[in-house]
């Protein structure tokens, strides 16, 4: 930022004292952090010495549409791009998701640090605990819960760190002689995950397990676990961790691993983004590459109720015999008007095996007058190198923006997710032990019975009972609910509409029919939890008003990473909503409340 920018910034700030720090350290609250215009907000000198620390990368992040009221130009820019979550991810205001009813409106930060490097992020870190600011870490700004989101904060932004390295043998620092060396990518953690795969798989003809939406931020997701489309071969993305770089609450930039601070090192891998302190670079194992990838499609639909009922215990049975192994991940919906929407995908497996596992199921809905195939079915498998290819992929939205990165793209079937407004969301590990042959019935009850108030879409890539024995193992040695080692997939069940961002010009949102959708989701999730009581929650597709959070999203971890949060930042300076730690603060962030 230039000098001239950064004197209309503190212009901006209102109400700035002139204390030293350690001076206004004293005076200050130690139970509340300060916002632009309390008396202890650092002063327009003190901005000016945090920008020149920072190579003058300060600024002041803008709402997305902040610009409407002055000019129909910048509004329209927005509103041209409002679908491309590269543009969202590129503004210091945006994110992904637009707002979550009654949850949390998106709100810029009241300043903000786009770091070059870890020496940024410790400058802001230091600058942030002096003056007892809220902090707010942001990557691909893909929180559907709104974490990377907080007024009246100092914003730490990682999009600049892009940097990425293939290393043939990686030993972590501190590691000789005790870990063996390994293939790994180094990763800056402004990645998305199709710069990941664009350099392992597309270019060097490897496998990193990542997410399954391109856009996502690297960090983010390995840090709340992260799961991919072939997580089921390879375990959650924490389960790939080798070493990261952190910077800690008290400033330091750390090199972590399973040699050294080995129990920060182990949060990271799942405990939460924005709460042991700020990711700067991520080294994650790489693996052989199947020969192959591929997938399973199609829409059947019911003509009766009981013939749904009938299509869902045909399908809970078909699943337990042939689809229950390391081979198959991705989604089937159980919808509302009796349709069954496959989209499911694979690893290892030719187009004739992909074929040849589906064929018993799809005759058997074809020789039925009580179906019709309202999307023809089929199944995959080709070359897995190319998966990732944007230019001439069908399957893949690129970045058109000019300029733009040749390699940015998005699925098509993540388009609705870009700035949604969410009415609710929430989700559940199913156990394994529901596809058993006498717990069928009431599994496949259980889903209809759900589908009556909401789709349920069941991800069976985010649950790893049927993984393989390594990814099982690599999973259990990460942060996350070790029950989800034992669940067969997470069901989903959320819905929302197009964007709603603030200033956003639109129509009124119909809030009556919003409220009932929330509701709607609630049933539908009370339905399958009759099935599955105890069933645990992916912090990062949850509900934000999971009142269970540490025992869904950690399990029995919950109180070995409350321990590592007071050793690692004794302050909280790093608070997440649902975030381990976030139980003794306010909803804000901003009031320490034990
Ligand atoms: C459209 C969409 C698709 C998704 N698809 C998948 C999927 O396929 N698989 C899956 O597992 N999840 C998926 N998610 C969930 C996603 O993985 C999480 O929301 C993840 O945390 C997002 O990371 P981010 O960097 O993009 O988001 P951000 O909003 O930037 O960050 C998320 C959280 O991590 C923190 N954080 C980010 N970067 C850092 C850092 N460098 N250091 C410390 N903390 C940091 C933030 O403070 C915030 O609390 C999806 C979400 C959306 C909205």
């Amino acid at each position: 930022m230039q000098r001239r920018n950064l004197l209309k910034l503190s212009a901006a700030l209102p109400l700035a004292l002139t204390l030293p720090a350690r001076l206004a350290a004293r005076v200050m609250s130690p139970f509340a952090r300060v916002r632009p215009g309390d008396p202890y907000w650092p002063t327009p000198a003190q901005w000016s010495e945090l920008e020149a620390a920072v190579g003058g990368s300060l600024l002041r992040p803008q709402a997305l549409f902040a610009g409407c009221a002055a000019s129909k130009a910048a509004c329209d820019e927005v509103a041209q791009n409002l679908r491309n979550p590269f543009y969202i991810g590129d503004q210091p205001g945006g994110t992904q998701v637009s707002g979550w009813l009654d949850a949390w409106t998106p709100a810029p930060s009241a300043c903000g640090v786009k770091a070059r490097n870890a020496q940024d992020v410790a400058q802001a870190v230091n600058f942030a605990r002096t003056h007892n600011l809220r902090i707010v870490v942001k990557g691909g700004a893909h929180s559907y819960l709104g974490t990377s989101s907080a007024p009246d904060s100092l914003l730490i932004w990682t999009r600049a760190l892009t940097d990425i390295t293939l290393h043939d043998a990686f030993v972590g620092e501190g590691c000789a002689g005790k870990a063996a060396a390994t293939p790994a990518v180094s990763l800056g953690a402004g990645c998305m995950w199709i710069d990941a795969y664009t350099a392992v798989t597309t270019r060097a003809g490897r496998y990193v397990q990542g997410g399954g939406c391109t856009s996502v931020g690297v960090a983010g997701l390995v840090q709340s676990g992260g799961f991919g489309s072939f997580s089921r071969g390879f375990g959650n993305a924490a389960a790939g961790l080798l070493e990261a770089q952190v910077v800690t609450a008290d400033g330091r930039v750390r090199i972590v691993n399973a040699c050294q601070d080995a129990d920060l090192f182990w949060a990271l891998k799942g405990g939460g983004g924005g709460t042991f302190g700020v990711v700067t670079r991520l080294t994650l194992r790489t693996h052989e590459l199947p020969e192959f990838f591929g997938g399973a499609w199609g829409t059947i639909q019911a003509q009766s109720d009981a013939a749904f009922r009938a299509l869902i215990a045909r399908f809970v049975a078909f699943y337990a015999e042939r689809l229950a192994n390391p081979h198959w991940g991705e989604q089937v919906a159980v919808k509302p008007d009796n349709s069954l929407e496959l989209s499911m995908v694979q690893q290892g497996l030719s187009r004739e095996e992909a074929r040849a596992v589906w064929q018993p199921f799809f005759e058997w809905v074809k020789a039925s007058a009580d179906y019709k195939i309202t999307d023809e079915l089929g199944a995959s498998g080709h070359q897995a190198q190319s998966w990732w290819e944007i230019q001439g992929n069908p399957s893949m939205i690129p970045d058109k923006r000019p300029g733009a990165s040749a390699d940015h793209g998005y699925w098509q079937g993540d388009q609705d997710q870009v700035g949604a407004f969410l009415h609710g969301y929430d989700s559940l590990w199913l156990p394994a032990a529901l596809l058993d042959p006498a717990a069928q019935p009431r599994l496949a009850a259980a889903l209809f019975a759900a589908s009556r108030h909401k789709k349920v879409d069941l991800h069976f890539n985010k649950g790893l009972a049927f993984a393989t024995p390594a990814a099982v193992k690599a999973s259990l040695d990460t942060a996350m609910n070790p029950g989800v080692t034992e669940a067969f997939t997470l069901a989903i069940i959320a819905d929302g509409e197009r964007p709603s961002y603030p200033g956003e010009p639109r129509p009124p949102m119909n809030l009556e029919a919003a409220h009932g959708d929330a509701r709607a989701i609630d049933a539908a999730t009370a339905e399958l939890r009759k099935v599955a009581p105890q069933a645990g929650s992916y912090l990062s597709e949850s509900n934000f008003f999971n009142a269970r959070w540490q025992q869904d999203y950690f399990g029995s971890h919950y109180a070995r990473l409350k321990a590592i949060k007071k050793q690692y930042d004794p302050e909280g300076l790093f608070i997440v909503h649902h975030g381990v730690g976030s139980e003794d603060w306010s909803a804000d962030g901003f009031t320490r409340l034990k």
